[in-house]
């Protein structure tokens, strides 16, 4: 029998705090009550601020990231359309799959799972676009497969310095309200994610940003959509109402998310993010294994992907934590499966949730065949975490 905490390390679903699943535990309400738009209008007003738009619009559709995805790419592109994308993952490599299901012209550039999105790769062709055929540039933002952030900012310069036209798609399911993300200084024109990462609710909800280029787009687009389609959801949220059954309870969850983080304040959240996450890679480095990310440029501060050393099969570092220790890790996904696990390191965390998570690690690590030494991830992120690592010399070799 299962005692005691549950540790959930995965990225997505991430842990829900109480004050969340308390503010979903209500009764069901009236969605079409003259003062249900006190509680919408509010969380579409806040939600700009977690994109960072004020000239883009928010939608909340019933879903998740996935469903996010499809509503972006059938609202505003026509069937046909040449797009760019480049693939290092699994969710990169499936966003090229539904934008073939739907009948686009995709450009694949496929790179190294661990490498980032290649923007000079994307600035050549898009420079040899003379006739302005590709009509959309699909980006991860982080995949999360592999945990590597790519530079947003760096593709929207790419575009510019070829003055191409082509709508900037992010997916920003692991990153936003967890990593930097700008969507109007990086003029993103659809900002794609959902509820149960970085804002901290269970799954339900996919969540999309989308720039007045975009909803211009979507005027003309003509691509089949139904359910998804913008102008239906844009002209019943003006009065806070949604044209089908809203999940209330989620949204009420969502409501108590955003004042969590506006609570902490946003930039603080990205910040507690790059610091948690920065203690756990260093508990990796000393492990002595190597995260899946190329480059510490590339590194994530939502998720580590780990790949165990050669003859340690992953999937049992995984099984041993789930039976034996009551703890889930991210597992490697599709060409990494057996080769890599992952931590999640974001939403509600805590530097002793990231120590448990190396601790449980190690012990998963050695039970499944790797010398890793005990205690030697989880010192080195102590040492991070009090900043012991970067004290005077005498209190460092006290720490060590
Ligand atoms: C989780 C995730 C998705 C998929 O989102 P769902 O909510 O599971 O549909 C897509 N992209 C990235 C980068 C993700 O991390």
């Amino acid at each position: 029998m299962k005692t005691g905490q549950t540790h959930l390390f995965i990225p997505g679903p991430t842990n829900v705090p109480d004050e969340v699943r308390r503010a979903m535990n209500v009764g069901q309400e009236d969605m079409r009550a003259p003062d249900f738009g006190d509680l919408t209008l509010g969380l579409f007003a806040d939600l700009k601020r977690v994109f960072r738009t004020e000239t883009g619009q928010v939608f909340i559709f019933p879903g998740s990231g996935t469903g996010a995805w499809e509503a972006a790419i059938t609202n505003t592109l026509n069937p046909g359309d040449k797009v760019l994308i480049a693939r290092f993952g699994q969710f990169s490599t499936l966003w090229a799959q539904m934008a073939e299901r739907l009948g686009l012209n995709v450009e694949i550039i496929d790179v190294a799972w661990g490498a980032g999105v290649p923007v000079a790769e994307f600035e050549r062709r898009l420079g040899a676009d003379t006739h302005d055929e590709i009509k959309a540039v699909f980006v991860t933002h982080n995949e999360t497969a592999t945990g590597v952030t790519s530079d947003i900012a760096a593709v929207r310069r790419a575009l510019d310095s070829c003055f191409h036209d082509a709508l900037l798609f992010v997916d920003g399911v692991s990153s936003i309200a967890s990593i930097d993300f700008r969507m109007d200084e990086w003029g993103v024109d659809l900002a794609v994610t959902g509820s149960q990462k970085g804002l901290m609710c269970p799954a339900g909800l996919g969540i999309l940003g989308v720039s007045e280029k975009a909803m211009e787009a979507s005027k003309s687009a003509t691509m089949r959509r139904a359910y998804f389609e913008f102008s239906d959801m844009a002209n019943m949220n003006a009065g806070g109402y949604f044209p089908y059954t809203p999940p209330t309870p989620l949204l009420r969850g969502l409501r108590a998310s955003l004042d969590r983080l506006f609570r902490e304040g946003l930039d603080e959240v990205i910040a507690r993010h790059a610091r948690l996450a920065e203690g756990i890679r260093r508990g990796i480095h000393a492990w002595g294994l190597d995260l899946v990310a190329e480059h510490p440029s590339l590194y994530s501060d939502t998720v580590s992907a780990i790949r165990t050393p050669e003859g340690v099969d992953a999937r049992d570092v995984l099984r041993i934590a789930y039976e034996e220790m009551n703890t889930s890790f991210g597992s490697g996904l599709a060409r990494l499966n057996g080769r890599v696990f992952r931590i999640g390191h974001l939403g509600d965390f805590n530097e002793g949730m990231a120590l448990t998570a190396l601790s449980m690690a190690e012990m998963a690590l050695w039970r499944a065949g790797a010398e890793v030494p005990f205690g030697a991830g989880v010192a080195a992120a102590q040492r991070f975490y009090t900043g012991a690592a970067s004290a005077n010399p005498q209190l460092r070799l006290a720490a060590e």
